[in-house]
């Protein structure tokens, strides 16, 4: 029998391992294949360079002919690195990342062959893209959008192709993509906090998000994964019984790196160097086969980037080694799946980092400013923070008692909870100044001290603030951290914009109330509205759940009806105002991801029928017929006895035969579950009959088919084996 999965098991047995051993200096190649800010300057002239900057860090118009000589310098670089193609490089609604290479050759007007990449190739390109996602936009206007170049983040050299980061938009202006409101809500953000920093420090003339990522991810043999259908088409397995070991002894956990991994990672950080992606950790997460890397924090639209680009190259690189790397976020039932915590704070073009508390009680109060109107935001929109991280593959993993449940709470420590307690009590008013020289010394000046030894870390909570940033933890590992961070950065610039509305009216003259007085007052205010949200406890438990619908938190019962807060009232007037979003791009975003949630469940389903009824069933048919036959030879040998001799093998034929019976009727039933929510039009209700009629028959096909997992014979079981793809390696 041709059996992919032993022909992978021997493969494994045999290998004779080389490991990967490193190529260069990495510090020394850092960025190598990066046309930055250096080699910006190395390539163009002097007031050229300057205007370019000028462009990075205000904003400012690039004219043509500064366009020109840079995609003149650009294309020189690239060239003399053996690069022969460049391509616009976008993040479509897809979650993957797109590119269309174009080489460089042209002919001159002789007939001459030369290199080409011209200023306007550079600025704006016309991908052939009416195949994305685009939830109707396009189709309403015209069938094209257009790529345009975004010179905050540096083009980079991928391969031999030259890649220009870009954002993808409808002709009518429309964002076609996470890059473009990604791009949006940081402006807003920095507008508001910009705002807000000059209560406190004039020279702030400029706020950036910062972003850190942790990416979960698991390896498995790329043989083996062959012999998995449902691993190659969906990235989850949709069947397969648990292994004997998993991670109950928890000694995969920070344990040492498997040789054939780290021969992997070294290779990838390498790849990761040249790039310039700044990675920093890693190391064995909780399942067996799991890991973690991180980097260092950037701006968020770089770290974005980043983590998009990393993807690819794990990809890459996991193929030299004939790993496959799996980024969804429950490929294994009944083990931990993977996440993708992103870290966020606010800095400053002064180098401050506005989550994190100063040295005098001025920048302690901006801190606190932030800290509290952060949480005051999560609160306010906990829904649409909710339904930036909700899919259907992070469904699996959410409140699976290892990740957050569908509920948004903030962890702040016992700590700062103090402080928000002390400053709870703050007097209506203006502030005497006996309690403001206490509250300067004794609450805010502390805060430093305070923070030093916060050690304090819940591990439970969606929403955690870990000393000097907020980390998200529910997002998913699959997830494009634009989406999380685009609604993240809008909500708080909202929120900060209506902090400061508040306090310059308690400013006004008739109020005669000082700057600190005014900011005192309006934190007062925000704390006790902020107060349900906060929780200290386990996010993992029953009564959290019961605790949290009594404060009049909201949990989502499920990703199609938590995409709603995308398009309630609330958030259109909110991204409307921030200018992140309007109302038809919100629409067609919301359309687009119930699409994709449908169409995951759907793929799910078409997979999860095949491999039950062309895997599994006929597997346990071709050994039910060998139980059949030694019956009979049973019969022969002992006559009228063999039922006694044969009684357990009798048991076992009407066990089998009773599990792939409840198969076949499962996947009747699916596939009838199946034809009805296809025939609904409307894209909420056919999500929602897929995610509460389909999915449920999943579980009953699997279980059956687990069962069978078990009952027939090793030898012949086609897909391989939780113990396999887990521990083979
Ligand atoms: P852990 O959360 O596992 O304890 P760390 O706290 O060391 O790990 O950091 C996790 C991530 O947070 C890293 O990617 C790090 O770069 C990032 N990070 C640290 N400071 C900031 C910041 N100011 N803004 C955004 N991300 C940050
Ligand atoms: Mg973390």
């Amino acid at each position: 029998m041709n059996n992919l999965r032993f022909k992978a098991l021997e493969k494994i047995a045999q290998q004779e391992y080389v490991a990967f051993s490193p190529k260069m200096n990495r510090l020394d190649s850092f960025a190598a294949n990066v046309f930055d800010e250096r080699k910006l300057q190395n390539y163009l002239s002097k007031p050229a360079f300057k205007e370019m900057m000028l462009a990075i860090k205000k904003g400012t118009q690039i004219s043509r002919s500064l366009a020109e000589q840079i995609a003149q310098s650009m294309k020189l670089w690239a060239l003399e690195k053996g690069a022969t193609h460049y391509t616009h490089w976008f993040q479509p609604l897809t979650g993957a990342t797109a590119e269309k290479h174009e080489s460089f050759l042209d002919f001159a007007k002789d007939g001459r062959v030369i290199s080409a990449l011209d200023g306007s190739q550079l600025v704006q390109q016309e991908p052939d893209a009416s195949s994305f996602p685009s939830g109707g936009i396009r189709n309403t206007f015209e069938a094209r959008g257009y790529t345009a170049w975004d010179p905050t983040s540096p083009a980079f050299l991928f391969g031999k192709t030259l890649c220009i980061p870009t954002i993808f938009v409808s002709y009518t202006g429309e964002a076609l993509d996470y890059k473009t409101p990604l791009l949006r809500s940081i402006s807003a953000v920095d507008h508001a906090s910009t705002e807000i920093c000059k209560f406190f420090d004039k020279t702030v003339t400029k706020v950036i998000p910062t972003l850190g990522w942790e990416q979960e991810y698991f390896l498995v043999d790329r043989m083996l994964m062959a012999s998995r259908p449902d691993l190659i088409l969906t990235g989850r397995t949709l069947l397969g019984h648990s292994s004997a070991k998993g991670q109950q002894l928890d000694d995969h956990y920070f344990g040492s790196i498997p040789t054939r991994m780290l021969s992997f990672m070294n290779e990838l950080e390498e790849e990761c160097a040249l790039l310039g992606i700044p990675v920093k950790t890693r190391h064995n997460e909780v399942a067996p086969s799991q890991f973690e890397l991180a980097p260092i924090f950037e701006e968020a639209n770089l770290s974005v980037d980043h983590n998009a680009l990393l993807i690819d190259v794990m990809k890459r690189t996991a193929e030299k080694h004939n790993l496959e790397v799996l980024f969804h976020e429950k490929p294994f039932a009944g083990i931990n799946g993977s996440g993708k915590h992103n870290n966020w704070s606010l800095a400053t073009n002064t180098g401050v980092n506005l989550l994190s508390p100063g040295k005098t009680p001025m920048s302690n109060l901006q801190f606190l400013t932030f800290f509290v109107n952060t949480i005051a935001a999560v609160h306010q929109h906990q829904n649409l923070l909710c339904a930036s991280m909700m899919s259907a593959s992070n469904d699996h993993r959410l409140g699976a008692n290892e990740a957050p449940p569908t509920i948004m709470s903030v962890f702040i420590g016992k700590q700062l909870t103090k402080v928000l307690n002390d400053l709870a009590q703050v007097s209506e008013g203006k502030l005497s100044p006996q309690e403001k020289t206490d509250l300067k010394l004794n609450v805010v000046g502390k805060i430093p001290e305070i923070l030093l030894d916060n050690t304090d870390r819940n591990r439970t909570s969606p929403f955690a603030f870990t000393g000097n940033k907020f980390e998200f933890r529910a997002v998913g590992s699959k997830a494009n951290c634009a989406k999380p961070m685009t609604v993240l950065n809008t909500i708080v610039a909202n929120q900060l914009q209506a902090f400061k509305e508040k306090v310059d009216a308690l400013m006004d003259k008739d109020a005669k109330m000082k700057k600190d007085d005014a900011i005192f007052n309006e934190l007062r205010d925000l704390i006790k509205q902020i107060k349900p949200i906060l929780f200290e406890g386990d996010g993992y438990s029953e009564n959290w759940i019961k605790d949290a619908k009594k404060r009049g938190l909201n949990q989502a019962s499920n990703t199609p009806e938590a995409l709603k807060a995308y398009v309630s009232p609330e958030s259109i007037a909110l991204f409307t105002k921030q200018n992140v979003l309007g109302e038809r791009e919100l629409e067609a975003r919301f359309s687009v991801d119930l699409e994709q949630f449908t169409l995951a469940l759907q793929i799910e389903g078409r997979t999860l029928g095949d491999l039950a009824r062309n895997h599994i069933i006929p597997t346990a048919i071709n050994y039910l017929n060998t139980l059949i036959e030694n019956v009979r030879g049973l019969k022969e040998i002992y006559g009228d006895e063999f039922k006694d001799k044969a009684k357990e093998q009798m048991l076992l034929i009407e066990r089998i035969s009773s599990h792939i019976a409840e198969i076949n009727s499962g996947v009747n039933d699916m596939i009838e579950k199946r034809k009805n929510a296809n025939l609904i039009s409307d894209d909420l209700k056919k999500a929602l009959a897929y995610c509460n009629d389909v999915k449920p028959c999943f579980e009953t096909i699997r279980y059956h088919c687990d069962k069978l997992e078990l009952l027939v014979d090793n030898s012949l079981w086609p897909l391989a084996k939780y113990r396999e793809l887990l521990f083979a390696h």
